[in-house]
């Protein structure tokens, strides 16, 4: 059965439920592309991801000059453990040697971005799905059809067209087998499934009279492709049709958390968080590569990245001898583990650092020891620490009612010329709390109504002296 994530948490939709009796199913794509399994020996290549795909593939943002490169896990630490009380997620440390990177230069707030590849088994359950078992590591090519009738029809750059890979290769490292499901998807698999109960469910949902059952299944519940191989079990999609319709895995971008000066230039670290229901594509992958790496410690367990292009987020050189006003909630006080570090190391750096951060415990909080070390040896002249899950009423639970009992003296910090406010939070909904916190504290301490404060956060920004990296 394909869809193992559900394990622990089994998927249960009636479908009967969601059949319409009146509706016109969408109209599917026309199919363009066609697979052909190539009759020569290929020669090998180096797997890496989605290199040796189309030759115009790109990598988003990648920095000018690298391409995705293997790099080595040295070490993984786990930070928090998973609590299901408190809902907090296990976060990990990962350590990474970049020497294969060649002379990287990278500064506290850069990224990087990191290939995922799909869980080997729901690949190998939907190959069995797929019916292309015996063929799973053949090499194939990705083409235009034959019959194919539209002239703009191209192959998208994430598949390979020149250089062959196999089905179980494009499964892997192409394709989103998570994304949102299209209409004319839907439709297409409809025509796909031999049990009538099951197409006319698929069929339903992709019509125009199915928008509300669309809106609560796939839209508000997120139900992929996986999820429907499971639930209609006639389903036997072919390789085409999902080459045809399933978007590009994307690299996912990871902020480093150590300052280059802590460490040789051949190594940085990473921090991620993880769910433990429905883990995220990447995430889960270096959990099984950290697995990995434990067991077989003799050999080098790699990964690939790339450094992504560097934006105004950082702490250089330039900014050494100004304040620093930094707010983060959770796996977000990673970028500023590197400023921190950085700072300790650098004679130069002068300025006021003030901490806010927000965890759900003090268990979850990232590097607490560190945090208070730096504030003993004058590092950060302000920490601010705060727990969602506290239970003691008066204690503050959010960063940005921290902020607020500060308002006059971070409003004060805050307008100096030299300090720049930096924030680094998970989520739209957390960062659009603590900016309104923040009009709060320009509010009370500067006399200003909400439009006021409202237009004086928007000067703050277009100054570059209101900084965030928001993770969505
Ligand atoms: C500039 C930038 C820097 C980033 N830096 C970091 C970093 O330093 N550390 C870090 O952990 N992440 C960071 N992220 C987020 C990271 O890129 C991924 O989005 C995240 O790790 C989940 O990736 P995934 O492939 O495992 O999940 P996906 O398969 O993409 O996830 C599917 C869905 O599950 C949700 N999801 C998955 N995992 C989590 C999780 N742990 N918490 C909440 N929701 C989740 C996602 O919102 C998504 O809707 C950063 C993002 C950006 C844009």
């Amino acid at each position: 059965m394909v869809g193992v994530e559900h394990s622990d948490n089994p998927l249960v939709v009636d479908i009967s439920a969601y059949i319409l009796t009146e509706y016109v199913p969408a109209k599917p794509l026309e199919s363009n592309l066609e697979v052909v399994f190539s009759t020569t020996d290929q020669a090998l290549s180096e797997k890496c991801g989605q290199l040796n795909c189309g030759d115009n593939l790109k990598f988003p943002f990648a920095r000018a000059g690298y391409a995705p490169t293997a790099v080595y896990i040295q070490d993984a630490k786990e930070l928090v453990v998973a609590d299901a009380a408190t809902e907090t997620k296990r976060v990990v440390e990962l350590s990474l040697n970049i020497s294969s990177l060649g002379e990287f230069d990278y500064e506290p707030g850069d990224t990087v971005a990191i290939l995922p590849s799909n869980d080997p088994h729901v690949v190998a359950q939907l190959l069995h799905r797929l019916d292309i078992v015996q063929q799973a590591d053949s090499y194939c090519l990705v083409r235009l059809a034959l019959n194919c009738a539209k002239k703009s029809a191209k192959v998208p750059a994430h598949l390979p067209t020149t250089s062959a890979k196999t089905p179980r290769e494009i499964l892997t490292d192409c394709l989103s087998l998570h994304s949102v499901l299209q209409k004319q998807f839907l439709s297409a698999l409809a025509r796909c499934t031999s049990d009538s109960k099951e197409r006319a469910f698929l069929a339903s949902l992709s019509s125009k009279q199915g928008t509300n059952h669309y809106q609560t299944l796939i839209l508000e519940r997120g139900l992929c492709m996986l999820d429907l191989l499971e639930l209609c079990a006639s389903c036997q999609p072919t390789l085409a049709l999902l080459v045809e319709h399933l978007p590009r895995l994307l690299p996912r971008p990871y902020s480093i958390s150590n300052s280059p000066l802590e460490c040789s230039k051949q190594m940085l670290r990473i921090i991620y968080s993880i769910r433990t229901h429905k883990a995220g594509v990447t995430t889960a992958m270096l959990e099984a590569k950290i697995k990995q790496h434990e067991e077989q410690l003799q050999q080098p367990v790699k990964l690939f990245l790339y450094p992504r292009i560097q934006n105004a987020f950082r702490y250089t050189d330039q900014e050494l001898t100004g304040n620093q006003i930094l707010i983060a909630v959770g796996t977000g006080l990673a970028p500023f583990l590197g400023f921190l570090a950085h700072k300790q190391r650098q004679q130069l750096a002068t300025g006021e650092t003030w901490l806010y951060v927000g965890a759900k415990t003090p268990q979850a909080m990232l590097k607490q020891q560190q945090l208070l070390d730096w504030q003993a040896s004058s590092i950060l002249q302000r920490l601010r620490l705060c727990y969602s899950r506290s239970s003691t009423p008066e204690e503050p639970k959010y960063v940005q009612q921290l902020l607020e009992e500060d308002a006059e003296q971070l409003v004060e910090l805050l307008l100096q010329p030299s300090t720049i406010l930096y924030v680094c939070a998970d989520g739209a909904k957390i960062s659009k709390s603590i900016e309104e916190g923040l009009r709060r504290c320009l509010q009370l301490a500067l006399h200003l109504d909400e439009m006021e404060a409202v237009q004086r956060l928007k000067e703050l920004r277009t100054q570059g002296k209101y900084r965030e990296d928001l993770w969505l």
